[in-house]
């Protein structure tokens, strides 16, 4: 099995702000122990929503969450702690996740205590000095506050304060897209080296395509909380099938000549408020048709293992 080995949302509804907001429909996905797992969509696809519920930040309400074949969406808070040092999370503004007024000691020794409270002070120094040198900070560093930091040195700490506590799976919430794009690499690479070292498994919220190509072994593309496709790397970057992947990924230039077919996408995102009936999609696609308008696609798996949810690609159509 895997290491999330299923996470299934049915009808998911989640209150945000007041609003009844249907934010993951049918999502069930499968991440496997090691893996870059990554989710691609415009903002507001539910995407952050996704990683979010995962971690228990937003109920799943309807769903559920297994980890290591064990259900944990309807733990008590006691049963949770052991998965809550399991699981961590870095957000994407480093500005926002860090606590203003604790030093960067207070954010590490926090969570490290909280999650091994047998750990003597000077085990507690050595876990704190160790992970600073592995996110490339100084552990001189550790009794300054946030604002004596950079946008990318917060990151390193953000990322540090997730590591300190020994995670095996990290849920990276667009962990670079808030960065100078300098820096943005480095940050990249920090998160790679760590998983490598680590054995981390990623669930990685994206919106830059080249970099989730470049960095995950399979990737769901998620529209209006519905999944559109789902697939290893690079059967979904060499041919995309879901006209809604293939809009995504005309969109950014390609280096290496790989002709995708060039998909323009029409009108906005609706508002998840009032979902569209049928396709979530059809009102931006240019293959709907009055089944799509109508008739909800369903999630159909292919030979090659992907999944795609189309009803142009299932009858052949496209
Ligand atoms: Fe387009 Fe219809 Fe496929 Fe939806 S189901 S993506 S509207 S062709
Ligand atoms: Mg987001």
């Amino acid at each position: 099995g895997g290491l999330l080995d299923q996470i299934k949302f049915k009808n998911g509804k989640f209150k945000l702000e007041q609003t009844l907001v249907k934010a993951l429909n049918n999502v069930s996905i499968d991440i496997k122990k090691g893996e870059t797992f990554s989710v691609v969509g415009e903002s507001g696809c539910g995407k952050s929503t996704l990683g979010r519920t995962i971690m228990g930040l937003y109920p799943p309400n309807g769903g559920e969450i297994y980890y290591k074949g064990e259900r944990i969406d309807n733990l008590s808070p006691k049963k949770m702690l052991p998965y809550r040092s399991k699981m961590q999370m870095v957000f994407q503004d480093p500005y926002a996740s860090l606590n203003p007024r604790k030093t960067i000691k207070q954010t590490l020794e926090g969570p490290l205590k909280y999650h091994n409270p047998h750990l003597s002070p000077s085990e507690v120094k050595d876990r704190i000095e160790e992970v600073m040198l592995q996110v490339g900070s100084d552990p001189k560093w550790i009794s300054r506050m946030p604002h004596e930091f950079s946008g990318g040195q917060r990151q390193r700490i953000s990322i540090a304060r997730a590591l300190v506590v020994d995670p095996e799976f990290i849920v990276a919430d667009e962990p670079i897209s808030a960065l100078d794009v300098s820096i943005q690499a480095q940050i990249l690479n920090l998160l790679m080296d760590a998983q490598e070292q680590r054995n981390l498994t990623y669930l990685f919220v994206a919106h830059d395509l080249s970099v989730v190509e470049h960095i995950s072994t399979n990737v769901v593309v998620m529209y209006l909380g519905t999944v559109c496709e789902l697939a290893e790397t690079s059967l979904l970057f060499g041919e995309p099938k879901h006209p809604y992947t293939k809009a995504l990924l005309s969109a950014i230039p390609t280096l290496d000549g790989r002709k995708s077919e060039r998909l323009k996408l029409t009108g906005e995102v609706p508002t998840p408020i009032n979902l569209p009936s049928g396709c979530v999609f059809h009102g931006r696609c240019p293959y709907a048709d009055g089944r799509c308008r109508e008739e909800i696609p369903a999630l159909i798996q292919h030979k090659d293992g992907r999944k795609i949810a189309c009803h142009a690609v299932e009858e052949g159509r496209i």
